[in-house]
């Protein structure tokens, strides 16, 4: 299926203000909401989802402006494959209004449905993942332990006593109009309408109880430091069966012992010998994957750097892989016998062992620019 224009999907101008953006979507979020089309539940839901997509990349900053430059191919990755709960709870204040009352309490957070049913979501958790240079590289599934809370195995419910259910408190007053009736949420079920009958020992009063879970992640390769990364449903078990918080991922970068990271490239210090720079050499140098044969020609000078192509870190958007660069030092000898000081004392004078006072030797700038050009 061909990609509509964000734009066109919420049908607002290009330069449409933020409050536009939201008009828009809400009308949309509306119109195809899926209760609201039972004939046509999953042509509305794709619909719905749709909007929501474009509302996630026009509705931030970062992302619209580079969607206004790199349009659809510049996103990947930059909006996240939502389902409609997600939808529910990340623009959940858009559809406060639409949709009946959404708040949050406490570490829950309640969202009222159309068919007027309290869920319940759980909770994120957050943890950090420390990840090497060579697992970047690659990407990896990884096996984690998480300490989450749980759904307490044996709970019962019973329908709550005080509301009998409804999850509303009633109450009536006199007024000089008559009676006048209101409904407030119920503060012992906290609107659910359900009550747990035997709270097992250690759990909480939703009947949750912390445990270890393992879960396995897999981790795309190319990501750089503080991203993050969300598993739906895997953070926290939200009460009465509701909907389980997400799982937020946080990556860290280990410092490497070889190689400085810079972007999807790769810095290498390589120290040769005076010789080796004079006479020309092949030198084996590490690879985050392995090692490569480089030829050093005769007369490097200190400080060129060299590049290899594809050794880098594959680049996050997916396309292609960052480059190595291998900067050459040469290596001034600092100890030396009668004989050698005598040999570089008659070199001293020697027009071949003086550097040209032309212009034409590149400077160390001149040599960066050549590499990124
Ligand atoms: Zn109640």
């Amino acid at each position: 299926m061909v990609k509509r224009d964000y734009y066109e999907v919420l049908g607002v101008p290009k330069h449409a203000t933020l409050n536009d953006i939201k008009k828009a979507y809400r009308k949309l979020a509306i119109k195809y909401h899926p209760d609201k089309n039972p004939k046509n539940q999953k042509k509305a839901e794709e619909k719905f989802k749709e909007a929501a997509e474009a509302y996630e990349v026009l509705s931030n900053d970062k992302k619209k402006q580079r969607y206004d430059k790199f349009g659809h191919t510049g996103m990947k990755g930059s909006y996240t494959n939502m389902n409609m709960d997600d939808i529910f709870t990340n623009f959940g204040d858009i559809f406060a209004d639409a949709f009946g009352s959404g708040f949050t309490t406490g570490s829950f957070s309640f969202g009222k449905h159309s068919r007027n049913e309290t869920i319940m979501k759980g909770s994120n958790l957050r943890i950090r993942v420390k990840l090497s240079l060579e697992e970047i590289a690659t990407g990896i599934s990884k096996t984690i332990k998480v300490l989450k809370m749980k759904i307490a195995d044996g709970l019962k419910f019973i329908q709550c006593k005080f509301c009998n259910g409804t999850g509303q408190k009633i109450r009536i007053t006199n007024t000089i109009l008559g009676k006048m009736q209101t409904a407030t949420q119920c503060n012992i079920c906290d609107g659910i309408g359900k009550q747990i009958e035997n709270i097992p020992y250690g759990a909480n009063k939703y009947g949750l109880i912390q445990k270890e879970e393992v879960v396995n992640i897999k981790i795309p390769a190319g990501l750089t430091e503080g991203i993050q990364l969300k598993v739906s449903g895997k953070g926290n078990d939200a009460p009465f069966n509701g909907i389980s918080g997400d799982l937020i991922i946080l990556i860290e970068e280990l410092p490497h012992s070889k190689f400085k990271r810079e972007g999807s490239n790769l810095h290498y210090n390589l120290y040769i010998s005076f010789s080796d720079a004079v006479l020309g050499v092949y030198k084996e140098i590490p690879t985050l994957n392995g090692k490569a044969r480089i030829k050093i020609a005769s007369g490097t000078q200190s400080g060129k750097t060299l590049r290899l192509k594809n050794k880098g870190i594959p680049k996050i958007e997916g396309y292609g892989i960052g480059s190595l660069f291998i900067h050459v030092n040469v290596w001034t000898p600092k100890k030396m016998n009668e004989e050698q000081k005598q040999f570089f004392e008659k070199m001293r004078k020697n027009e071949n062992f003086l550097p040209p006072t032309n212009s034409s030797v590149k400077s160390f700038f001149d040599y960066v620019r050549d590499i990124f050009s």
